[in-house]
């Protein structure tokens, strides 16, 4: 497999497709410029070997052209990160994309405008009326799915080589994160630095571990992440269920859990999990006792309560200290952590606190040798909240990406480069 350290860019076009899809204020100023500045490493590389770079990024969701979504917003500010003066085609694949692709000359910069402009790039028929007939709908799929062939082609036709850096998107088998592939030999295809990155330390959690492994699981749903446990059931050492979903457990248990959230139709799910867990060996660690609200609100009544024994009218909002110190022994002793999911609605500064335990407590493991992976969302935006980012070993900028290759499926993004 070819890699963007050994590949030399001199007098190359490379295609990268970056994650550029960031938040963007009512005056279109880049509230937070984090996933640029996470591609950066890769764009320099490539221009400082004497390449040029031509940028495709999706923004949004748009369902046709719209100012709103364009990508001349943060060409200015892509252009002062990048310290090259970085030019703009209105039209990803059209004649202006064409030119100045051409026209590129080693060290230049070229980002093109918004790839999700076409339907062609995530192959969905757009405008189809929602009374159309299912021969219909059928009919509006597969001409997208014909069109997005040639569109495919002319992207990739802008360009010597391909760097893929999107790891947000790697879970898409879209036309510019995975079917442009196909138009690269394999040494002219690569991950981006940022996507190694990601890729290894998925790695690190799925098949390089080192013992004990633990998995904290938590958030607001067993639904959104059965196929996770499932998969990590198989894996990991310990399994901490955490957060809402604790309660659908404890109800499970038989358990009184008051008015805490709990999907009454995954109670038997719950249960079948368990059965699992004791099967494979798996130490599960369901909280013991909660911080307890009488309303969802910062500014409820609390007290704390075992977790089996909450009062009608009452709801658990965050684990409680007895919970805080089986997690702590548990987290300090692993050698390869996972954490996805808050413990609690650490939202609310007076249901943070075991969130923030728990952030803390793999750091210190952390500082002990053992290898930590945060991602998924929320518990990103805790270590950010807590500043424990500096202390975990990987933050991962990908969601749903990073879901679905815990939940042990092969992304389109990451096969399309390595070729199998
Ligand atoms: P998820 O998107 O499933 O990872 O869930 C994250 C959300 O779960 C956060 O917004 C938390 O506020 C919420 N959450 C965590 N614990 C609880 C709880 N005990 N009750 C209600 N919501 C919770």
């Amino acid at each position: 497999m070819q890699t963007i350290e050994k590949f030399d860019f001199a007098g190359k076009k490379a295609f990268v497709r970056v994650d550029f899809n960031v938040p963007l204020d009512e005056n279109f100023n880049i509230s937070d410029d984090n996933r640029i500045r996470a591609a950066l490493p890769t764009l320099k590389k490539i221009i400082a070997d004497g390449g040029s770079v031509i940028i495709g990024s999706h923004l949004g969701r748009p369902k046709g052209v719209t100012d709103k979504f364009s990508l001349n917003h943060i060409v200015k500010h892509v252009s002062d990160l990048l310290g090259v003066e970085v030019q703009f085609a209105n039209d990803c694949i059209g004649a202006e994309a064409v030119e100045k692709a051409a026209a590129l000359q080693p060290g230049q910069a070229l980002l093109l405008e918004n790839l999700r402009f076409y339907a062609e790039e995530e192959g969905k028929p757009r405008g189809v009326a929602e009374d159309a007939t299912d021969e219909e709908k059928k009919e509006a799929k597969k001409q997208v799915k014909e069109s997005q062939k040639t569109f495919t082609k002319k992207l990739a036709a802008l360009a010597d080589c391909y760097v893929n850096d999107a790891f947000g998107t790697a879970h898409r088998a879209h036309a510019s994160t995975a079917l442009i592939a196909a138009y690269f030999d394999i040494n002219n295809k690569m991950f981006g630095y940022l996507m190694e990155k990601e890729v290894k330390a998925v790695e690190k959690v799925m098949d390089d571990i080192k013992r004990p492994f633990t998995a904290i699981m938590g958030g607001s749903k067993v639904s959104s992440k059965i196929e996770i446990i499932e998969n990590l059931l198989g894996k990991v050492d310990n399994l901490i269920i955490t957060g809402g979903m604790t309660f659908t457990f404890t109800k499970a248990l038989g358990g009184s859990i008051g008015n805490s959230i709990c999907e009454d139709d995954k109670i038997e799910l719950a249960k079948e999990l368990m059965a699992t867990a004791k099967e494979k060996g798996v130490n599960l660690v369901i909280a013991v006792d909660a911080k307890i609200a009488d309303k969802f609100s910062n500014d409820a009544e609390t007290m704390l309560c075992d977790d089996d024994k909450i009062p009608a009218g009452w709801q658990g909002l965050d684990i409680g200290p007895k919970t805080i110190e089986i997690y702590d022994e548990v987290i300090k002793n692993s050698k390869t952590i996972l954490w996805n999911g808050p413990t609690g609605v650490f939202e609310f500064s007076n249901f943070e606190h075991g969130s923030h335990a728990v952030g803390d407590a793999i750091v210190e493991a952390t500082k002990n040798g053992a290898f930590s992976l945060v991602g998924g969302g929320d518990s990103v935006a805790c270590v950010n909240k807590f500043g424990l980012a500096s202390g975990v070993s990987y933050v991962s900028t990908g969601g749903g990406a990073l879901l679905e290759a815990i939940e042990g499926k092969v992304l389109p993004g990451i096969e399309a480069i390595r070729g199998y």
